[in-house]
């Protein structure tokens, strides 16, 4: 467990180091805090406990909600599965009376992780929309942190105010290249720079790997981020729909059906954000449906959920959707001290046969 203490101590050391030694300290350190946090309870089909205990198990284990406000996206990238199914002529908007109610249960527990409007759509491409679900979550829980991401092509230095003023603390800006474009470090810190131009944004920090560049700006009151990526080197199969992403196995345990809770404009939940409810390939992955008013996030979180964690939680070969699912996987550095920390903390709570 750590302690402020020991944060502020971590903190301070990774001034002192180089980038890429820091963000590999946070990843094993991330990966330690899962292991230590699992519990029978996590791990077990709950959907019969009383109300109360699946709460606690919400908002003990959950980092972030990612809802779909709308369903159009205008864009069709390659990296992406709105190449199979297109969503630019799809309008539809999901239910807000369903997303009020996601947003009270939220607001029962004080919810103060993360909310985020994303996953295959364009938030922006419906302003007015969006704004409205962005008040609606600021006044239901008050304390989570709001998050938008978007492609920018609706982005506006205005739109910024009004997402500022709706509640909004984060908006993450994803740069993609023209088609006709091979992906640099230069190129992309060229892109970096048109979106400061446009938006009247300064560029405060520039961080760069070999595959991807991250900018932060300043703007009064809402945390802005760009990140321009190289998607030839880095992709996801997103449930073994993208054929270019296929050809490595999953090592590790998957913590997402662990720590996200995915909505999507249809009012499906799903295990990951990888899986959709509108391919036909993983209508058989949904684990609940909120459009049934009797059915809440609680109760699919400790149920269908306990599932796919229990499945999830060891090494080795994983299933379908999973079996070449490199999202978040771990580094292969860790693979040995982290599943000696596995299997202990597995044992130890009497669960080891799911390793
Ligand atoms: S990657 Fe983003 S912008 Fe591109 S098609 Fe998918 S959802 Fe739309
Ligand atoms: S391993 Fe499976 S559950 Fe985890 S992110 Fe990938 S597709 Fe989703």
């Amino acid at each position: 467990m750590s302690t402020p203490f020991s944060s502020m101590i971590a903190r301070l050391t990774e001034t002192f180091l180089p980038g890429y030694v820091v963000r590999r300290m946070r990843v094993g350190r991330e990966w330690r805090r899962w292991v230590a946090s699992i519990t029978p309870e996590i791990l077990d089909d709950l959907a019969h406990a009383p109300t109360e205990v699946k709460k606690r198990l919400f908002k003990s284990y959950v980092k972030l909600v990612e809802i779909e406000a709308n369903a159009k996206c205008n864009r069709v990238c390659s990296f992406c599965p709105n190449i199979v199914v297109d969503r630019r002529r799809n309008h539809t908007l999901t239910d807000a009376k369903l997303l009020d109610r996601v947003f009270e249960d939220l607001g029962s527990i004080d919810y103060a992780q993360r909310i985020r409007f994303a996953r295959y759509s364009e938030p922006l491409s419906n302003v007015r929309y969006l704004l409205d679900r962005i008040r609606s979550a600021r006044r239901l829980v008050p304390h989570a942190e709001l998050d938008v991401v978007t492609n920018t092509d609706y982005l506006k230095r205005s739109t910024l105010a009004q997402l500022r003023d709706a509640g909004l603390n984060k908006l993450y800006m994803s740069i993609y290249l023209k088609p006709s474009e091979k992906w640099t470090s230069e190129l992309a810190r060229v892109y970096g720079e048109r979106l400061e131009k446009k938006l009247g944004t300064p560029i405060t920090s520039r961080s760069e790997t070999d595959v991807s560049v991250r900018c932060t700006y300043k703007y009064e009151g809402v945390e802005l981020v760009s990140s321009c990526r190289n998607f030839d080197e880095y992709g996801v199969d997103r449930g073994s729909m993208l054929a270019q992403y296929t050809g490595e196995t999953r090592a590790g345990p998957c913590r997402e059906p662990f720590w996200t809770f995915i909505i999507d404009y249809t009012g499906a939940v799903m295990p990951c954000c990888n899986l959709r409810s509108d391919l036909d390939e993983h209508k058989g992955f949904i684990v609940g449906d909120l459009t049934n008013p009797a059915t809440t996030i609680f109760d699919i979180y400790a149920g269908r959920l306990a599932e796919w964690r229990q499945s999830l939680v060891g090494f080795g070969s994983k299933e379908h959707p999973c079996q070449t699912c490199r999202h978040r996987d771990l580094p292969s550095e860790f693979i040995g001290p982290i599943s000696g920390h596995l299997n202990r903390q597995l044992q130890r709570i009497g669960r080891g046969n799911l390793l």
